[in-house]
């Protein structure tokens, strides 16, 4: 059977083969280049190349602690429906998050949530983004100003999404992007932060040459992975690979253990490739998403996330709310059969996540906001493979249960 993954970008053969000798013969020099890229992209002076998202997060993180003056600063307030990497990387750097509850009807950190903190011991708020959807990046990075605490703008999935024309990740004082499997572009895995703060670029800097380089057997792993992923992301492919037990495609598990290491040179080409396309994938993908929304629209049981005004998602994926967890049951098991690749995102609000919850005051263990987000949220792909006649099928497989 043919099956649409959940989100992806497609690399063809040529691609691969370009990005490989590029990577292979001048690693080093893409790295550099894809860096300044990034930089002058989120408008910010300069970028560091990590072995992943979660890694360049926690580098950064440290670098706010070490660039402050005040230690009393150990709290970052991360919204409470996220990826289970940003919390983690607020506690592998020693610092404990706070949650700041999300609007189920934008997925965006309410400003009104974050003017409930006592700002004296917080050190830094990092927003989302989720899906390429831009949050209230102009709020929360007035607010951050009039607090005097740091900014982290979030864009692991919002890379090529804009709020007021200004790119997602350059609100604030840093920005991070990603390139694991499911984001705007993909070298498999890699993240990039960047920033403009002397101070925090000085520390920043420190960490990053104290930070070890990509060890070379793990490189050569990655690119056989790298190649495996380019074939199997293909829809008459894909079927089989989810299937496999022991890839744990899609779960989300909690995970502090990662390494703080730098990107592979040798991946540099396949991010540096992607990123000189990301104008049209962005393109395609809000085509897409555009699409699937003018048919869901029609659905009475189907709330849509409505992007804020001014805002130009870059839909890594396509979210949407229904009923309940158990409506959404019907809907992904409907979609699955039909071969799309409907996934349910993370399982839980933070605060109902064992090891983040141990680190939570009393009162962040409630995030209501979140806890429907999670119960209720389905997500739809809208990466290249997607068929012109796909909105048509998930309206007419999706009428039946949401149709009233
Ligand atoms: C993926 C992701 C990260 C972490 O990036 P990795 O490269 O996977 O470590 C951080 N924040 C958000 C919102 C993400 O989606």
């Amino acid at each position: 059977m043919s099956f649409l993954a959940p989100a992806g970008t497609p690399i063809s053969a040529g691609l691969f083969l370009n990005s490989l000798i590029r990577g292979a013969t001048s690693g080093q020099t893409c790295a550099a280049t894809l860096a300044s890229r990034l930089a002058e992209h989120a408008g910010h002076e300069q970028a560091w190349l990590a072995v992943t998202g979660r890694a360049a997060m926690t580098l950064a993180l440290r670098a706010m602690r070490d660039a402050c003056d005040d230690p009393q600063r150990v709290e970052v307030i991360v919204p409470a429906y996220t990826c289970y990497s940003v919390p983690a990387s607020a506690l592998k750097a020693g610092l404990r998050p706070r949650l700041c509850d999300v609007d189920p009807a934008t997925l965006s950190l309410r400003p009104e949530a974050l003017e409930r903190f006592d700002f004296s011991r917080v050190l830094a708020i990092v927003t989302a983004n989720l899906y390429g959807l831009p949050n209230e990046l102009t709020a929360v990075e007035s607010l951050a100003r009039r607090h005097g605490v740091w900014m982290l703008d979030d864009a692991a999935q919002a890379l090529g999404a804009r709020l007021d024309g200004r790119a997602v990740g350059s609100f604030g004082d840093a920005g991070l992007y990603s390139f694991d499997k499911g984001k705007n572009i993909t070298s498999l895995e890699g993240g990039a932060l960047v920033a403009s703060n002397p101070q925090l670029r000085k520390v920043m800097q420190q960490l990053y040459q104290d930070a070890p380089a990509s060890p070379g057997k793990d490189t050569l792993m990655r690119v056989a992975k790298l190649a495996a992923y380019s074939t199997l992301l293909r829809p008459g492919l894909y079927d089989m690979v989810r299937r496999l037990p022991g890839l744990g495609l899609g779960r989300t598990l909690y995970d502090e253990t990662y390494p703080l290491q730098r990107y592979s040179p040798l991946l540099a080409g396949f991010a540096l490739n992607l990123y000189g396309r990301l104008e049209s994938l962005t393109r395609d993908r809000r085509t897409k998403a555009d699409a699937l929304m003018d048919g869901l629209q029609q659905l009475p049981g189907v709330q849509l996330i409505t992007p804020l005004p001014q805002a130009q998602p870059a839909y890594a994926r396509l979210p949407f709310l229904v009923r309940d967890a158990a409506r959404r049951v019907e809907v992904i098991t409907a979609l699955e059969t039909q071969g799309i690749g409907a996934t349910a995102s993370y399982p839980e609000a933070l605060n109902n996540v064992p090891e983040i919850r141990r680190a939570l005051p009393p009162e962040d263990l409630g995030m209501p906001g979140a806890e429907q987000v999670a119960s209720r949220i389905v997500t739809l792909p809208t990466h290249a493979y997607c068929p012109a006649d796909l909105p048509a099928r998930v309206h007419a497989l999706l009428k039946p249960l949401l149709g009233q």
